[in-house]
């Protein structure tokens, strides 16, 4: 294989990637860029592929969830803050309901560069280059809104260092102490079947808490149970913004990403000899590989060759994303490839992107049904073939948003109107989301 360097994706074919007018312009900012602190560091990188190496042989779940796509608008505390309070929520469910670790990663402090089906759009016969990401244009439809801005790459970091402050902070300084289980519940949640069954959950915490205690073990010398670790994540798909935050460990002499510590590779830049799959194999975070209906059993065993040559587990996790309809007739013979070649892979569940659908208001959305559906079969899939089912892949918000269809609430297609806010992709609400970890942890736990 030639010789990989933190550029050598440039000589590659290239999908979903923007072009700027002003090259010059681009190239400055991608330069200031390489001078910035990193984000995150090869330290917690490490620790997060030890934890999936754990997830690899069914000691851990992995969950990760965040927005579709952040946004520059969109930009608050309050917001960060439910998310990561959903978050906490689903994994205390699943920890103590299931009996099971989990590892949490967000789609959060960089989730902002996005794949589009089409590079343009066209309404009432204008057409202009599509919205790619917060990262890369704006959503407003004019010509000026969707020229590519470099500048928006600076936007993007300082976001991304200001969110994860905060996460650091909460995960932390107290916030995630399980003494705190009741308040990380959502005003709207609380009165829903999912918060009641969570404030009995709570209620049980609290009296193990009440007995560990006063068993002689005190929360004050036990981190695990006052502090928590949330990583980050994003697609890789911008790469200039990759590269120019990808720096050599000074301790192992390694390249690390250090934009988040998992990226992920899209269901649509998979091509093993084209840019993405080129950066992202010289990098040392774990890696995610969308797997989506047109994957072919042969491709995905080039992956795993091209991206984890050394077979280290914990690098891989392969997001299953086929379409509750697809799942239980496509994913067998891929988990049976993958097992067969010796990889120790995470496999994942991404329940949402085989499931979008148009709802006759006009609206992008998808049923609480079929995600459940596809996560269901996800899971029969994985006993018959006695691999484990690793985890799940959530577009999801703390808020009460009004984007999925059903769950306890039913949300219906006509109701999708009232609080419809994604910048992208339609996300599953806290109520949504809390209903589905319930429903994990009783499979964890069978
Ligand atoms: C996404 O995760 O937002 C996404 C675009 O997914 P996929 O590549 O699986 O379509
Ligand atoms: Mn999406």
């Amino acid at each position: 294989m030639e010789i990989w360097t933190p550029d050598s994706w440039r000589s590659k074919p290239i999908k979903q990637h923007p072009t700027y007018p002003d090259q010059a312009a681009l190239y400055q900012v991608e330069q200031v860029l390489g001078e910035y602190p990193p984000l995150v560091f090869a330290g917690e990188i490490r620790s997060l592929t030890d934890e999936l190496a754990q997830v690899s042989e069914g000691k851990a779940f992995l969950l990760q969830g965040g927005d579709c796509a952040e946004s520059f608008a969109e930009f608050n505390a309050n917001k960060i803050r439910d998310t990561f309070k959903l978050m906490l929520q689903m994994a205390v469910v699943m920890t103590f309901a299931g009996s099971c670790p989990v590892v949490k990663i967000g789609r959060m402090a960089g989730q902002f560069a996005k794949p589009r089906s089409a590079d343009t759009e066209t309404i009432n016969g204008i057409e202009l280059p599509s919205y790619r990401g917060d990262i890369i244009n704006d959503i407003a439809f004019t010509a000026d809104a969707r020229t590519p801005d470099p500048q928006r790459l600076l936007s993007a970091y300082h976001q991304s260092s200001a969110t994860l402050n905060l996460l650091r902070a909460f995960a932390t300084g107290g916030f995630a102490d399980l003494h705190k289980v009741h308040q990380w519940t959502q005003g709207f949640v609380q009165q829903s079947p999912q918060g009641e069954k969570y404030q009995h959950l709570a209620d049980q915490i609290d009296q193990t808490m009440a007995f560990i205690e006063a068993c002689g073990i005190s929360s004050d010398n036990t981190p695990q149970l006052k502090e928590t670790n949330l990583y980050t994540s994003h697609e890789a798909l911008l790469l200039g913004y990759e590269q120019a935050l990808t720096r050599q460990d000074s301790l192992t002499g390694d390249w690390y990403d250090c934009s988040a510590h998992m990226l992920w590779i899209g269901d649509r830049t998979r091509q093993p000899d084209h840019a993405h799959v080129e950066f992202l194999r010289g990098v040392r975070n774990p890696i995610g590989i969308k797997v989506g209906p047109s994957t072919q059993v042969d491709d995905l065993l080039r992956l795993l060759d091209i991206l984890n040559p050394a077979q280290i587990p914990g690098r891989i996790t392969l997001i299953a994303r086929m379409g509750a309809d697809k799942i239980t007739e496509m994913l067998p013979p891929l988990v049976r490839a993958v097992k067969a070649s010796g990889h120790h892979v995470v496999w994942s569940s991404d329940p949402m992107h085989g499931n979008t659908i148009k709802a006759s208001s006009g609206y992008k959305t998808r049923s609480v049904d079929a995600i459940l559906a596809e996560m269901k079969g996800f899971f029969e899939v994985h006993n018959a073939e006695g691999t484990h089912a690793g985890g799940v892949h959530f577009e999801m918000t703390g808020n009460d948003v009004t984007e999925c269809i059903g769950g306890a609430y039913r949300i219906t297609e006509e109701g999708l109107a009232d609080r419809y806010h994604t910048q992208c992709d339609p996300r599953l609400n806290a109520d949504q989301s809390l209903e589905l970890a319930f429903l994990i942890a009783d499979t964890l736990k069978a």
